[in-house]
């Protein structure tokens, strides 16, 4: 290994609003590093880096597979991982998985969208990750393109500060290429190929500007430069790229480029960028342990840590998994534990793959990513490292389920393959979750949307040949009490001469929404002896399992155990477990239970004339309309509606506004649910 390797590499992602265009900067981006030779035209579903059916069908990047290219700055060659990020919100999921095991990001921006709300999302979880980033404004090349609009917004919007490294030269249909504000260089692009072009004088003023305040964020990073540059010496090139690199990495700027993607123009100077600006592994530094204990750095030598991130299955060499590895070194035929389940498994093949094809490799090392062969029974969030020297990894988030779906097989005899599948799927993706409702041994699939479950059922029927059978989606429901109550209850048995015998009294009091069950102990001269407070305990978490609405988890609730009384000889553990449950459901019952339901943060996009049309809609659906904004030429409605209103409202926002209409949608909180509206909801299933 060189010894620079690890500053040669790059492992970014490209975090974007769909159709901003992340697609066809990706396929020119794989394609200007010279691995791929025919760029896919996303409509044909043929692009490179969508390569699941599913994604191809959809027009739409769903998964997170790692892509690896080499790009060159001046004679120096980096390695870049591409980690592909969904745009859509129904897989925010994968959104926080990429981000864990990336570097950096690239933000794509459309030039006359802008920062959209699915972009904010996204920019916040990469702010909860601190992900260094820089920009690109794309589509520089349509009418209505404002470079200096999607700046203001970054900074309104993002609350970031963005710099511009370019200025665009003409924008729309008169777009014709960028100015290198530090090399104060114009380019232009002849059949995709980069060339010089004069700056239009008129320009000039601009550009003396935007550089100037280029320059004077850089020297403030250094004293002697900002002397020199005080003294009338500018700053040379390789000294801003060094300052930009650095405020950068920090979090501090936002370099922004553009470019049209489409068009060939600027992907070029992005790449160039992306190696320039964006942090190696080493920058990174080193990983911590989950309980804080442990770390490792970033280095082949050290001992094994890597993440398992994404599990794929492969038609031609059956389970994927890909892995980021932080530190030490993966080569085939080692035996790697995985420190999540303590089980030990062989390095059958290591994969690294390009845009179109997959290529065996050795070993993988510290700061690089790739696929591995014969990893069984690993899910996604995994730790993987050595048997003598282990570290456990913080996971990756699992969110609960706020919708579910029950599926049988097409036929009896496809039982078995079912759930195979399903436990396929639900390892690659931990925000699903597939189990039988106890109630009604049905099976039942949950997911973070209804979109995120269509994609499911239709990978059953064309990736395993699955015909299933769905009910239509149904929304998780929660229930909590709104008083206070107490209630006693004697829990007594006789069975011949042996006796049962136990008394609690219970006290039950709200928490606020998302604080869970608390339980406290708080009787007084021994009533209750100690050594069955744990059973009490047991019996009252029990009981929270099942609330009298509906049977749903109880949830945000105090509970405290006040007094009670017990038996020499009859009372037992079993008994006092008995005697809360019981004493649990009648407290309850008597504090004024109510159903909680998902509440969405709903931001419907939509051109103003369908606003009266598309207010009234989400009235109807039990919204609340939070405000409305005006983005770009459209506007803006924020609203609070219950997930269970949400059930085929894309069909019905394109169908009101023509299709113009679009919307972004996350889990804002539990609320209750309105008596009118609980007596509709279809409790027994
Ligand atoms: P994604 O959803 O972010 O992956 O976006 P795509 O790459 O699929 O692009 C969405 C649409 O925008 C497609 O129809 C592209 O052809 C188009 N598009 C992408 N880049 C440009 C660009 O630079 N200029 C113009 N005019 N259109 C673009």
């Amino acid at each position: 290994m060189k010894a620079n390797k690890l500053e040669m590499m790059r492992n970014l992602g490209i975090m974007a609003h769909i159709d901003a265009g992340k697609t066809t900067v990706t396929e020119q981006i794989l394609w200007r590093t010279g691995k791929i030779h025919k760029v896919g035209a996303v409509h044909d579903g043929d692009a490179t880096m969508d390569f699941g059916e599913e994604e191809s069908r959809r027009g739409i990047t769903i998964s997170s597979a790692a892509t690896t290219c080499e790009w060159s700055v001046h004679d120096a060659t980096y390695q870049v991982n591409i980690i592909d990020t969904p745009g859509h919100v129904d897989f925010t999921m994968e959104v926080e998985r990429a981000l864990r095991v990336l570097d950096g990001a690239v933000a794509l921006f459309c030039a006359v969208g802008g920062v959209e709300p699915q972009s904010e999302t996204v920019w916040r979880q990469a702010d909860r990750y601190d992900v260094p980033r820089m920009a690109f404004i794309n589509k520089m090349d349509r009418p209505g393109a404002d470079f200096d609009g999607v700046l203001d917004q970054m900074r309104d919007r993002l609350g970031c500060e963005p710099l511009a490294l370019q200025l665009p030269i003409g924008a729309g249909d008169a777009f014709v290429g960028v100015v290198d504000l530090i090399e104060a260089r114009g380019f232009g692009w002849e059949d995709g190929q980069m060339v010089d072009v004069p700056i239009p004088e008129a320009m000039r003023p601009r550009i003396e500007g935007a550089r100037a305040t280029l320059i004077e964020r850089a020297v403030e990073t250094d004293e002697a430069m900002l002397e020199r540059y005080l003294d009338g010496q500018d700053p040379t090139s390789q000294e801003l790229y060094f300052a930009l690199r650095g405020l950068t990495l920090a979090g501090e700027v936002i370099p922004v480029l553009c470019g049209a993607a489409l068009a060939h123009i600027g992907t070029d100077l992005l790449l160039d960028a992306m190696v320039r600006y964006l942090p190696s592994p080493l920058d990174k530094g080193s990983v911590t342990s989950s309980d804080g204990a442990l770390t490792r750095a970033p280095d082949a030598t050290a001992p094994l840590a890597a993440l398992a991130f994404k599990l794929v299955v492969d038609k031609f060499v059956g389970q994927l998994t890909f892995a980021r590895v932080y530190s030490g070194t993966i080569a085939r035929g080692d035996r790697i534990m995985n420190a999540s389940t303590g089980k030990t498994n062989r390095v059958a093949r290591i994969y690294r793959m390009h845009a179109n094809r997959r290529e065996e490799v050795e070993q993988v090392q510290a700061g690089d990513i790739a696929a591995l062969v014969g990893l069984k029974s690993t899910h996604t969030g995994d730790t993987l490292t050595s048997e003598d020297e282990p570290i456990l990894l913080e996971s990756i988030d699992r969110p609960d389920p706020v919708v579910w779906l029950s599926i049988e097989p097409g036929s009896k005899a496809d039982q078995t393959r079912l759930s195979e599948a399903l436990a396929k799927l639900c390892a690659e993706d931990p925000s699903l979750r597939f189990m039988t409702d106890e109630q009604t041994g049905q099976a039942v699939l949950g997911g973070m949307g209804e979109l995120q479950l269509e994609v499911i059922v239709s990978r059953l029927s064309n990736e395993f040949d699955l015909d299933a059978q769905v009910g239509r989606p149904k929304v998780s429901y929660r229930e909590t009490i709104t008083s206070e109550s107490s209630h006693r209850l004697r829990f007594k048995r006789q069975n011949g001469g042996s006796g049962m015998f136990a008394e609690v009294e219970l006290q039950v009091a709200p928490r606020p929404r998302g604080h869970g069950v608390t339980f406290e102990v708080a009787v007084k001269g021994g009533a209750v002896p100690r050594e069955y407070h744990g059973a009490v305990e047991a019996g009252v978490m029990e009981g929270t399992q099942n609330g009298p609405r509906g049977g749903f988890e109880l949830v945000d609730m105090h509970v405290t155990l006040v007094d009670g009384g017990y038996h020499d000889e009859d009372s037992s553990d079993l008994a006092f477990k008995i005697a809360a449950s019981m004493a649990l459901e009648e407290a309850v019952k008597l504090a004024s239970p109510r159903l909680l339901e998902p509440v969405m943060r709903v931001e419907v996009t939509t051109p103003d004339e369908f606003i009266g049309d598309m207010m009234s809609d989400l009235a109807s659906r039990r919204g609340r309309v939070q405000g409305t904004g005006v983005r770009a030429s459209a506007t803006i409605i924020e609203a609070l509606v219950p997930l269970a209103q949400m059930f085929g409202y894309a069909s019905r926002s394109r169908s009101l506004s023509q299709g113009r209409a679009s919307y972004a949608m996350n889990l804002d909180t539990w609320d209750i649910v309105p008596e009118s509206a609980a007596k509709s909801i279809d409790l027994a299933s």
